[in-house]
């Protein structure tokens, strides 16, 4: 295989071509290197590279190691030791990690590259990576539009082949709705299922760092090696982690899949409508069982989103006074004015509506009104989730209401940004698992054609089983080999 073509294939693919020693570490790397020169210019998809670092893992790797030898990219609010971890906020603009994240641990363990860190939006908080303080990515389906967010860098990365794979982090859906967007794979796992010790927190009891990838078994590779229990985080759950890729490939006869009625009202682009529709036919076909469920207080989802999430981010944030992290202003005239000024010359302007609207939820006299009620809203979206899973084994819907948008398009409106998440983030409120994959294209009036995801959620702990029927309809389609433009140009020139 010639090494530009390396870099369009996935974790399983270049590590059987390890294994065969057909390619060393050391030469996929090198590809990538170029592929990364040759298309960042336009995707923008990351805020800081370390290939140096990366060759000399690459020499030592060994390639028995389940990612013996693979580079993966790292979204930049998880800490990997050495590198900067800016969560591309300028109140974080020269601080490295002084240690790794649990999950690079783990990667690294499993004989992973961390080799570079991706751009997002500020602190995770929005639906396009336009809130990063640094560069706004694009799509690489089309250049004039937002990869989605807050993971979009990894999402952009992956989808161009300026990535093999990559993690994320969800709080509301930012694995899940970049994916879509970008026609890649992202998995959300259950809150407990992957240990946050080293991302920087934004929403605690919401977030989950996950993988982006190409192929729904790559996505099962990556959550293989990075799941499990952590003594480090007390919210880590102690189940043993099952092989996620056991399942790939057993049928899916039996299954019930429910389609959530609440979610497919008004708002949905009609290609969206119409991509969602042809998976029902194509799960059918494939032997499962299509059931109709409701998950009654959906309308109040993204409310008590924000509101739990800026409560939180408010709490988080606090430790951003200039004192111990990062950006600090010049000549203060007191503590103060110290933090006063530092924390506003550091954060942007998503990030500090959040820290007033959270710090407002949770003072006294609006705390039972508002932060107090939304989690009572999110006692009973647990409950509309659990009595789905008595009757069904999976949710299927699409990931996003519709797909990529312009850049610029919602930047200046929040209200219309939040929207983005409305199909995702009651499953970061009720702690279950999430997958969203490739399940079609709409193609714009100009006539380009933006890739369509959909999601399937599952049960607490049962990645093993939304992982084998995305996989079953992955096998049954050809979405997931398309390849953005972007990639179409380089193979047909490389060809000639
Ligand atoms: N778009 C949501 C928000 O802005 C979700 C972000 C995320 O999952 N990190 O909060």
């Amino acid at each position: 295989m010639s090494p530009a073509d390396l870099p369009a294939l996935g974790l399983a693919e270049l590590q059987a071509l390890f294994r065969r020693r057909e390619v060393s570490p050391r030469e996929a790397l090198e590809a990538l290197h170029v592929r990364i020169a040759e298309v960042e210019p336009r995707i923008e998809a990351y805020l800081s590279l370390d290939f140096e670092d990366a060759l000399a893992q690459a020499e030592r790797a060994d390639v028995n190691l389940p990612l013996g030898g693979v580079p993966i990219a790292i979204k930049d609010i998880i800490s990997v030791a050495g590198q900067p971890c800016t969560c591309a906020s300028k109140i974080l603009r020269n601080y490295r990690a002084h240690y790794d994240a649990t999950v690079v641990g783990k990667l690294k363990a499993a004989g992973a590259i961390p080799f570079g860190k991706t751009n997002m939006d500020e602190f995770a908080m929005g639906a396009s990576t336009e809130n990063s303080s640094v560069k706004r990515t694009r799509n690489p389906w089309d250049l004039s539009r937002v990869p989605g967010g807050s993971s979009g860098g990894s999402a952009a990365a992956v989808a161009a082949d300026a990535a093999f794979g990559a993690l994320g982090t969800d709080t509301g859906g930012s694995i899940r709705q970049p994916a879509a967007l970008s026609g890649v794979v992202g998995l959300k796992p259950t809150y407990g299922r992957v240990s946050r010790f080293g991302l920087v927190a934004f929403a605690s009891s919401l977030e989950q760092a996950g993988p982006l990838t190409k192929t729904v078994r790559d996505a099962a590779l990556l959550l293989n090696a990075i799941a499990g229990p952590d003594p480090r985080d007390s919210t880590c759950l102690h189940d043993s982690v099952p092989d996620y890729s056991a399942n790939l490939g057993r049928e899916l006869r039996g299954i019930r899949l429910g389609l959530p009625r609440e979610y497919l009202t008004e708002g949905i682009d009609s290609q969206v409508r119409t991509a969602l529709d042809q998976a029902v036919a194509q799960f059918t076909s494939l032997g499962a069982e299509i059931v109709d469920v409701s998950l009654p207080h959906t309308e109040y989802a993204i409310a008590s989103y924000y509101l739990i999430a800026s409560a939180e981010a408010s709490a988080n944030l606090a430790r951003f006074d200039g004192v111990r992290y990062g950006h600090r202003a010049e000549n203060p005239l007191n503590l103060l004015d110290l933090y006063g000024r530092t924390r506003a010359e550091g954060f942007g302007p998503e990030v500090k509506r959040r820290i007033i609207l959270g710090t407002y939820v949770l003072s006294s006299g609006y705390y039972e009104a508002y932060y107090a009620r939304a989690q009572k809203v999110r006692t009973l979206i647990r409950r509309d989730f659990a009595e789905a899973f008595a009757k069904v084994d999976a949710l299927l819907s699409p990931t996003s209401p519709v797909p990529a948008f312009p850049l610029g398009e919602r930047s200046a409106d929040p209200l219309q940004m939040y929207l983005a998440d409305i199909f995702t983030n009651a499953a970061n409120l009720a702690g279950i698992c999430g997958i969203s994959f490739p399940g079609g294209f709409a193609t714009t009036q100009a006539g380009t054609r933006l890739p369509i995801g959909l999601q399937l959620l599952g049960k607490a702990l049962d990645e093993g089983q939304i992982l084998q029927i995305a996989y079953a309809y992955e096998q049954s389609t050809d979405w997931h080999k398309e390849r953005p433009p972007l990639r179409a140009q380089k193979t047909s020139s490389a060809n000639l």
